[in-house]
């Protein structure tokens, strides 16, 4: 299949739903070979099943948050292809909202060790086998407006994507010479399973604020980072997209 992303291998976390679906999607879509991993091995297979190219894609099982599960992915992945990915897409994510004053110190840690140390380590260990197999890429992390924005009940989700944000130009400064980009996307609100328990009169609150008035939806998401992926945006690095609808 020719595309865009023909020829390149790409890596997508947190591929069982949402954002990491859709994304999965439309990198096969411009022509990459698509490993989609998810800490739910039958949700990344779905995503594999429903992809209708040819190439040689692949659902593993991942936990974002735990080194050695990266590690063990990444050497499979090397295994079976004999190359690492050249692009790296981080969306696996969590929310575990509540007040501050509510809020267990657990869903502080857990929020965090997802969204922000999880996409850590799969920088630095995706990241060192790109440098060592000298063959550039591009890395996409998935942050928030409410890293910027601030949201109430999400002490530790809106951080976590305010690091994730800080993280990608760090990293960036740190793999250009490698021929490595790292950019973050920013979505806005987007349809997905995550928002699908938001309580409405929130949900009416986004709306009113938001310029399109609507909700985003995952493909609105996933054309940017295949974009981002891409050649197409080669000069484009360490800084972050919002897709907001302003
Ligand atoms: P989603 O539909 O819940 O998809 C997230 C996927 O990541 C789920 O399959 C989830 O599995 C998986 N996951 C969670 N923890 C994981 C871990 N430790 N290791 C591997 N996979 C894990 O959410 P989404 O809306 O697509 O979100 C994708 C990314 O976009 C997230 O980083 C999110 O924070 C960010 N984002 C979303 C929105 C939005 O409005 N939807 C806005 C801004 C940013 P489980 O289902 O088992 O948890």
């Amino acid at each position: 299949m020719s595309g865009l992303l023909s020829g390149r291998l790409a890596f997508v976390t947190g591929a069982g739903s949402g954002i990491g679906r859709v994304t999965s999607q439309l990198l096969a879509r411009d022509g990459a070979t698509v490993v989609a991993v998810d800490r739910n091995l039958d949700a990344a297979n779905a995503t594999i099943e429903a992809l209708n190219t040819k190439n040689d894609h692949i659902a593993l099982e991942m936990d974002v948050s735990s080194s050695d599960s990266i590690s063990k992915v990444l050497r499979a992945v090397t295994e079976k292809y004999k190359r690492p990915p050249t692009i790296v897409v981080n969306s696996a994510g969590i929310t575990r909202d509540n007040f501050i004053l509510k809020m267990p110190e657990a869903d502080f840690d857990a929020v965090v060790n997802v969204n922000l140390k999880g996409t850590w380590l799969v920088l630095q260990q995706f990241g060192k086998a790109m440098v060592e197999h000298n063959s550039g890429g591009s890395m996409v992390n998935v942050s928030s407006i409410v890293a910027r924005s601030g949201n109430m009940g999400q002490s530790n989700y809106s951080p976590s994507k305010a690091g994730v944000e800080a993280m990608t130009k760090v990293v960036a400064r740190e793999f250009g010479r490698y021929n490595v980009r790292v950019n973050a996307v920013v979505p806005g609100f987007i349809e997905t399973p995550m928002t699908e328990t938001v309580p409405q009169k929130v949900k009416d609150m986004v709306i009113m604020q938001c310029a399109l008035r609507r909700f985003g939806k995952p493909e609105e998401i996933a054309e940017v980072i295949s974009f981002l992926a891409s050649d197409r945006s080669s000069y484009i690095n360490g800084t972050s997209i919002e897709v907001t609808g302003g």
